[in-house]
């Protein structure tokens, strides 16, 4: 072959090779090692705020691919769920925390060049050896204040198996309204950057994922209300129906009432028998796909479902606080109490190995 052939041939061979390889690596999109404080890290994560139009609802498409992402990673397949998780412009991080030995995946958006998340669909974090069957959801962050330390708080401490933060405020996309049931206070139908009202986001796939993969799995969706109501707690499991003693509803109630109750406050159950029925989040998505309704957006579920899979916890400012008599700690305890714990051999190990936060032996209490 004559020197002006064969390079020629090379030329060919490099302008094929370079998109063929560039086409690999968008497929191959691996998972992003990270270690270090994973409370600092999630709450460093932005939250554009209300009338910010942050939040982009996700299409058809996306939230097909998006729902193959959360069930790989729910199935032990991280690989194929951090090459899916890339085609919607998300990286999974695998996470390991420092000073302990575990490690978490999280799933977070990618940003634009000024640091904001480019669709404000929100973050989540998985571990597959979760102590407690327990998902924290926090749908409100900025607007329900303080709930996104709260939830980060409660998931690490409390070492439950998953955490979901809404992306942007509820009101992010504030003249958009959402074409699901329900009012705002200010009279307009929620928005559609609302997740607890808005059906087609990942907050929703994530929450119905991971149900479907673990029947012990319970979601808990903290909120904050502030009113005259005469109750700092408000239980419910998204529906208003009465339900016996024995309903985690109630006895999460009563557990909160048993701490409150000292400081002259109280706790409820929209679940119990002669409780007003207010604030039971009957409309929020997430609870009635718990509860199987037939249309998240339109219908109420027919009743809770059995055993409950969803609960939601109206909580006035004094719970909502970091510290004081009455904190974010009263509602770890009572979590604790109601939520025992799934032994796994490894955790057993940890739980025996000195100064990992959550263990015995430092000055935080072991749960
Ligand atoms: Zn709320």
């Amino acid at each position: 072959m004559a020197p002006d052939a064969r390079r020629s041939r090379a030329f060919l061979l490099v302008g094929v090779a370079i998109p063929l390889l560039a086409l690999a690596s968008c497929a191959f999109a691996p998972l992003l090692p990270r270690s270090g404080d994973l409370e600092a890290y999630l709450h460093e994560i932005p939250i554009p705020g209300r009338g910010s139009y942050a939040f982009v609802p996700p299409t058809e498409a996306e939230l097909a691919v998006w729902r193959q992402a959360v069930a790989a990673l729910v199935q032990g397949r991280p690989a194929r769920a951090a090459a899916l998780a890339s085609r919607v412009d998300y990286d999974l991080v695998r996470f390991r925390y420092a000073g302990t030995a575990r490690t978490y995946f999280v799933l977070v958006e990618r940003r634009d060049a000024g640091g904001r998340p480019l669709k404000g669909r929100g973050t989540y974090v998985y571990t597959p050896r979760g102590l407690r069957a327990l998902h924290l959801q926090v749908p409100h962050p900025l607007y329900d204040r303080e709930t996104r330390g709260e939830g980060i708080f409660l998931f690490l401490r409390l070492r439950a198996a998953a955490l979901s933060l809404a992306g942007t405020h509820r009101n992010a996309n504030e003249t958009e309204y959402s074409p699901c049931d329900g009012t705002f206070l200010d009279g307009n139908p929620y928005r559609i950057s609302d997740v607890a009202h808005f059906d087609k986001t990942f907050f929703e796939v994530f929450h119905e994922e991971l149900l479907r993969a673990d029947p012990q799995l319970v979601a808990l969706s903290l909120h904050g209300f502030s009113s005259a109501f005469p109750y700092t707690a408000i239980v419910s499991n998204g529906t208003p129906q009465d339900r016996g003693p024995g309903s985690l509803a109630n006895r999460l109630a009563d557990a909160l009432d048993a701490r409150l109750s000292p400081h002259g406050l109280q706790a409820g159950s929209c679940n119990a028998a002669g409780f007003p029925d207010t604030l039971c989040g009957t409309t929020n998505v997430q609870g009635r796909f718990a509860n199987g309704s037939p249309d998240l957006c339109r219908r109420d579920a027919p009743r809770a479902a059995t055993p409950e899979r969803f609960l939601q916890l109206e909580q006035q400012p004094p719970l909502r606080r970091p510290s004081g008599s009455v904190s974010w700690e009263t509602v770890l305890e009572a979590l604790a109490e109601v939520f025992p714990p799934r032994p796994y051999p490894s955790d057993r190990e940890e739980a025996r190995a000195p100064g990992t936060p959550g263990a015995p032996g430092r000055s935080q209490r072991a749960w």
